[in-house]
């Protein structure tokens, strides 16, 4: 596929998505509350029967057959060590808002500099250090999303995983001086104007064996894992020049538009953000921010009309959750956010395929030909001869 050259558009994600009829979001209507509730039991807990299941037949997905169970266990383990920093710093994100390590307030960030920017800021100054400290705290591409309230969530759902009567608290924008968190509200203070968004490249080989397998799973954790380590580090970088810092993961708000918002890549017919350089093999996060920073603006490199022919991912998908039809405004079902021109995908049968299969899917993720650009590797080898890059180009 021909390399794209991209336009920098003078429009943000809600006039490219036409949606001055979208309202904000609510978590409690997020793909895994809602097969929760279809379910009658948290949907984790069938998951994780399913993929036991599929373990003792030697299997670790939906068709995806290994040797042993001796070797089924060895891909286990590794997923175990895949999530493990993504479990600690608040699974990805969603119903954590102001939990844990996603806390809303300084963790180690030396008093005298809480709260206590230096006089006359420059954004520009600011936006660039800002950018190169989250690249070295583990970000793969960083931008920068002037905050449209649109994107973020309307209430958080603190038991989405549950298949009860969800609980929730409103998430409200407010004069105060510093975020906070009441009985029934999280207040985010009216300055918070920007959103610095992370991309994490996914494992393009791991997310190629499948369609849904353990290993899939294992590349999307270590994405979730490398983004819970780095927004809460940023977090606390931005809190030590004296400025608010929300650390959200996938919570708080709606990635992909403010990835779009960022510059960072564009909506792709599989639902996902595609971008110029790991094309749709990516995991977004963001961390929301008073820092007076310089907004990117969003690109536009043919993905819209390539998609128009493409189809590829909408083949691909084993349950038909990728329509092969116009873009449109109507979701098929209330997983996604109505009012958007845009390909809508079924979250339900998304997340049902992967509960199914004991495993996850990253199928229309690797058969997208703005990953397989990116990427050589036609004729993956195993999880265990592939080739691991060296951080740094440290020899050992
Ligand atoms: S939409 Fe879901 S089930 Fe379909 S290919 Fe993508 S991840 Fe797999
Ligand atoms: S596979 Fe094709 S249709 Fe699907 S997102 Fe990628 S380019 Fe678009």
């Amino acid at each position: 596929m021909a390399k794209r050259k991209a336009r920098v558009l003078e429009k943000g994600a809600e006039e490219i998505y036409e949606g001055d009829r979208l309202k904000r979001f609510s978590e409690r209507n997020i793909a895994f509350k809602k097969v929760s509730e279809d379910l009658g039991q948290p949907w984790f807990e069938v998951w994780l029967k399913n993929m036991l299941g599929q373990y003792k037949r030697a299997q670790i997905g939906d068709k995806v057959h290994v040797k042993d169970v001796r070797e089924a266990r060895a891909h286990i383990a590794l997923w175990v060590g895949a999530t493990t920093w993504n479990r600690l710093t608040m699974p990805y994100g969603e119903g954590h808002e102001n939990e844990g390590f996603l806390t809303w307030n300084p963790i180690n960030v030396p008093p005298p500099f809480r709260g206590d920017p230096e006089p006359d800021p420059d954004p520009a100054d600011l936006t660039k250090k800002i950018k190169q400290i989250a690249r070295l705290l583990g970000a793969s591409r960083v931008g920068i999303a002037q905050l449209n309230r649109k994107w973020v969530y309307e209430e958080t759902c603190r038991n989405i995983y549950a298949p009860d009567t969800p609980v929730t608290k409103k998430i409200v924008f407010r004069e105060v001086p510093a975020p906070e968190e009441t009985e029934t509200e999280l207040v985010i203070p009216e300055d918070v104007r920007y959103a610095v968004v992370s991309i994490f490249d996914v494992n393009r080989t791991l997310a190629s064996i499948g369609s849904s397998s353990i290993d899939t799973s294992v590349a999307t954790n270590i994405g979730y894992s490398r983004m819970g380590l780095t927004d809460v580090a940023l977090a606390e970088a931005i809190r030590a020049f004296g400025y608010t810092a929300i650390p959200c993961k996938n919570g708080t708000g709606l990635s992909i538009p403010l990835a779009i918002d960022a510059g960072l890549g564009q909506l792709g017919r599989n639902g996902l953000l595609i971008t110029p350089e790991f094309g749709a093999c990516v995991r977004i996060s963001k961390v929301l921010t008073n820092m007076p920073l310089v907004p990117d603006k969003p690109i536009d490199f043919g993905v819209t009309e390539f998609c128009e022919n493409c189809m590829r991912c909408a083949k691909t998908c084993e349950v038909e959750a990728i329509t092969l039809g116009e873009r449109t405004t109507e979701p098929p079902v209330e997983t996604g956010n109505p009012g958007a021109l845009k390909w809508y995908i079924d979250g339900k049968k998304c997340l049902n395929y992967w509960i199914d299969s004991g495993a996850s899917c990253t199928a229309c993720q690797a058969a997208c030909p703005f990953t397989q650009s990116r990427y050589e590797v036609l004729d993956p080898p195993t999880v265990w001869e592939m080739d691991v890059p060296v951080p740094y180009g440290i020899e050992t």
